[in-house]
């Protein structure tokens, strides 16, 4: 099976399982596990920010992001197609007890007007907005790079009207290493970050979250009360400094295959795609000449793993278990079936 399901299907290599084995450990609920304390002094430096936390999930690391930043009855600014409002079953709203404010995104960027527009007036009938989520790159937008020009003036407008920002920079090193724009300089506008350890950069379990150290202080309790509170994390610490330390740059290569598949389909007849859209390791093409629960059946039956997004589109991402002989040899099974 070539697996072009998600860069979340990735797996430890044996360096990596070898920090694993050696990690020094402690009970992190007590602050106590070295290895737990030296990802979170990296993460915080990787990200400039003052503090981190390494949280199971990249969900629970962005809903306590907006259980810290938000009161119940208040308003969160959110991408309309963000993992945040699309993919957390409506998380935000049971827990925070916010209401999601969507608003369209050109390729998942929210233009600053757009933003500007939406933030509500002192009046008691509205819901006061609490907090703006931007995400970067943008999953279902298809892996694309918010640029950073937008993302300062989102938060050029963010300042002036006092509201925080939180990234879902679950892919921000995919968006880094395919720029060439450093991962602090995109999280120097937004007040706290999410980013996953668990995706292309292979660790097995963790995402981060990093802020100020005081939102940091705060998201620790949102922390616990959610049952995020683990003991010898050190474990799966241990893998996320590794995979921070040694898989990033490896990231390219996923572009390059991502960026070889686009090409190899922007040829074919049947399904409608541009591949100037794709920016990093998510191709998503819509078919036209079949249904897409048929073109997904078809190359799952012939060895080629993708996800449906509903409704009508497949997507495909390159990750390190598909190497380029693979990514060919996938390219030709699409070729096949859409002859
Ligand atoms: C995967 C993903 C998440 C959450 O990740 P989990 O670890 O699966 O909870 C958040 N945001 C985006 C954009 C993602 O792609």
């Amino acid at each position: 099976m070539i697996d072009l399901r998600s860069d979340t299907i990735t797996l430890p290599t044996a360096g990596m399982r070898q920090a694993i084995n050696d990690a020094a450990l402690g009970d992190d609920v007590y602050g106590e596990d070295p290895t737990v304390n030296r990802l979170e002094e990296l993460a915080a430096a990787l990200t400039g920010k003052e503090a981190a936390m390494l949280v199971p999930s990249g969900t629970m690391g962005n809903q306590v992001s907006i259980l810290t930043h938000t009161v119940p009855g208040t308003e969160v600014i959110m991408e309309a197609d963000s993992h945040i409002y699309y993919y957390e079953a409506a998380a935000a709203s049971v827990f925070a007890g916010i209401q999601p404010r969507p608003l369209e995104g050109n390729r998942g960027s929210i233009p600053a007007g757009l933003v500007e527009w939406a933030i509500r007036a002192d009046d008691i009938h509205l819901p006061p907005t609490s907090l703006i989520c931007l995400e970067n790159t943008h999953n279902r937008a298809g892996g694309t790079i918010v640029p950073l020009e937008d993302m300062e003036a989102i938060a050029e407008v963010a300042a002036r009207r006092d509201l925080p920002v939180h990234l879902d920079g679950a892919r921000i090193f995919n968006a880094s290493v395919a720029s060439g724009v450093a991962v602090k300089d995109y999280c120097s506008s937004v007040t706290s970050v999410q980013f996953c350890l668990s995706k292309g950069l292979g660790a097995p379990v963790g995402s981060i979250v990093a802020g100020p150290k005081a939102f940091i202080q705060a998201a620790r309790r949102w922390r616990k009360r959610l049952g995020g509170g683990m003991r010898q994390a050190g474990i799966i610490a241990a893998a996320g400094i590794y995979a921070l330390e040694n898989m990033v740059e490896r990231l390219a290569e996923d572009h390059e295959n991502a960026r070889y598949l686009a090409d190899g389909l922007a040829a074919l007849r049947g399904i409608d795609f541009n591949p100037a859209e794709v920016d990093t390791n998510i191709v998503i093409v819509k078919p036209t000449g079949m249904g897409v629960q048929e073109l997904g059946a078809e190359l799952q039956k012939r060895g080629v793993l993708t996800v449906v997004i509903e409704p009508d589109r497949l997507r495909f991402t390159t990750n390190k278990e598909a190497d380029r002989t693979a990514v060919e040899k996938a390219l030709q099974v699409i070729r096949d079936v859409l002859r």
